[in-house]
Parts: C-alpha cells; structure tokens; sequence
C-alpha cells in the first residue's frame, strides 16, 4: 500500500498514460505498438530497453495470436515484470554496505533509512561517516544516527576515510554489530581520487574484515531521468556496484528508470525512496513494481 501511495506519481502518470492508449485503441496493430514505445519513452525507459521490450511484446503478441489491447497489456506487465526480476540471495551477517553517489542525490537521507529499516527487522546497525570530505556530511549523518537510533564513528573534516572506515569495523567487531553502513565521498569529477579512496577503503575491509559480506550500493536521484543512468555508467567503471538506491521516486513521473537500469546496466534496484521521511525507503519488489504500473 505505501508502495502504491508513494508510487502514485510515477504509477498515475505511466499507468494513466498506459491506460488512455490502450483506451484509445480498439484493434492490435503496428499504430498501438509505436504508441506504447513513445509512453515508454516519455517515462524515462530509455530508448535501447524501450525497444528491447517492444520487440518482445511484438514476438509475444504474433506466438500468442492476441487481438485484444487488454492482453497486449498483460503481456507488457509481464515482460516488465521479468525485466526487473533479479535473484535476491539471502541477506548474511555480519555485512558492511559501502553507499557511493554524487552530492544531493539523498545519500545521507538513504543511509538513515537503510539503518532504519534493518533495526525495525532485529538487527544492530552502526554508522561509519567516511565521507571527511563535505564539511557537512558528518554532521548531517549525525542528525541521522540520532533519528534511526544508531551509533555513528565519525572523525574531523580531512581525515582519512580508510582510518574511519578501521575504526568503524573495530568497534563494529567488538559490539557485535550485524550491519556496518559506510558513508563516502562521492566525487565523480575527480575519478581518480575516488577510485583511489574506495580501494584503500576496500583494503582495510579486505584485510580487518573478510568474514563479513560486502556491499557498494550506488546511490541515484530518479527525477535525474537520463543522467542518473549516465552517473550510474561512471560509478561502475570506478568500483563494483552491487545494487541501486533509486530515490524521489514519489516525485517523478519517470518511474521507467528502474527497467533502465536493470537492462542497461544489470545492476538490480535494492532500495526505493519515496519520501524525506525515516520510513519512506522500501527494499524494491520487482513484482509489485510491475504490477503497480500496469494495473
Ligand atoms: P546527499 O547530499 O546525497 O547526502 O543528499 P541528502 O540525503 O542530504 O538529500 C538531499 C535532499 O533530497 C534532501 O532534501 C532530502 O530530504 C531529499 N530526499 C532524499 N531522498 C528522498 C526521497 O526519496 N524522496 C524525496 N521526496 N526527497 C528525498
């Protein structure tokens, strides 16, 4: 239900336009199709996964000899729905979650979230604020370490990264924590020093903390459209990333993004945000996804 609330932006407009052309279309035919592959567009699916989708509808719709717009519509909730599937291995403890993304995507806000919704699911969870970069970072992780209830390892402005990334497994290590969730900078502009800061980080895990299992979740702000799938191109040729923070979900009609990325890049969507609030992040569900789109 709050899927579909926080999602009514990007469902009202992609279903609503979805909905007025299959309304206005009463036979099957090639007019129907270009009309689809234009909403698709229009909601940010991308040109190449547009006509990759398009493509498999049209082979669908010829072995399956529909004729009626209804089941065109089906089978395009299905095949959206197979785009965005990925296998979900069960979560394992101890994890450390590296989260990566450009300023003012939402990164700080996401990392209370995620902190937020593994506590409100039994485990501990402690903050690592390793972006020393942002005079401000630390300070605003703090604001969220308080909210999401979480302690927080955080040194002064210029410090190195690596060293409050150490003490963070430390002392992770000495609490029991399950989840360890690591701030960093997230200077595209600089690639190189970035792609230099996560190594060193990686090092310190590679060497203080191989039990635990490794994340890099990249962090996109959706109402970007197509730049977000351009900084998620970068991101990936500096580090390996293992899944998507998609946020300001609720504030876009572009919800199409998700297959996007999926297809373009075949790293999954783990998180939605739809909202400033603590409980407006939702681990995504490819299902309900599909079906919040096309129903
Ligand atoms: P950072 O610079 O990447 O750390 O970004 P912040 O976490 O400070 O977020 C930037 C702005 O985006 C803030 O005003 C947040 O409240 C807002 N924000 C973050 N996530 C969401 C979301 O899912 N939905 C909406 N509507 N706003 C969000």
């Amino acid at each position: 239900e709050k899927l579909k609330s926080g999602m009514s932006k990007t469902r009202e407009n992609i279903s609503g336009k979805l909905n007025s052309v299959f309304a206005a279309f009463t036979r099957v035919d090639e007019d129907l199709l270009e009309e689809l592959e234009e909403t698709l567009i229009l909601c940010d699916m991308g040109v190449p996964t547009t006509e990759k989708v398009i493509a498999q509808l049209r082979d669908r719709i010829k072995e399956e000899r529909i004729r009626e717009p209804e089941e065109v519509r089906r089978a395009l909730a299905e095949i959206i729905r197979q785009l965005v599937e990925y296998d979900a291995p069960e979560e394992k403890y101890p994890k450390i979650i590296l989260i990566v993304g450009v300023n003012g995507v939402g990164k700080t806000t996401s990392i209370g979230k995620i902190a937020h919704v593994y506590k409100e699911e039994g485990k501990s969870v402690l903050l690592a604020a390793a972006d020393t970069f942002r005079a401000a970072a630390a300070e605003q992780l703090t604001v969220w370490s308080k909210r999401a209830d979480v302690p927080i390892v955080k040194y002064g402005e210029g410090h190195d990264p690596a060293a409050v990334v150490y003490d963070a497994i430390d002392s992770a290590k000495h609490r029991g924590t399950d989840v360890v969730i690591c701030d960093t900078a997230g200077r595209l502009h600089n690639k190189k020093n970035l792609m230099n800061e996560l190594d060193k980080i990686s090092r310190v895990i590679d060497r203080e903390y191989p039990e635990a299992e490794r994340e890099t979740y990249l962090v996109l702000d959706a109402t970007t459209g197509q730049n977000a799938i351009s900084q998620a191109k970068e991101f990936a040729g500096v580090s390996r990333i293992t899944g998507i923070i998609l946020t300001k979900l609720d504030g876009t009609a572009k919800g199409g993004i998700v297959c996007a990325i999926k297809e373009e890049l075949g790293i999954p969507v783990k998180y939605i945000g739809v909202g400033e609030g603590i409980d407006d992040l939702q681990r995504f569900q490819p299902e309900e996804f599909a079906k919040a789109l096309l129903d």
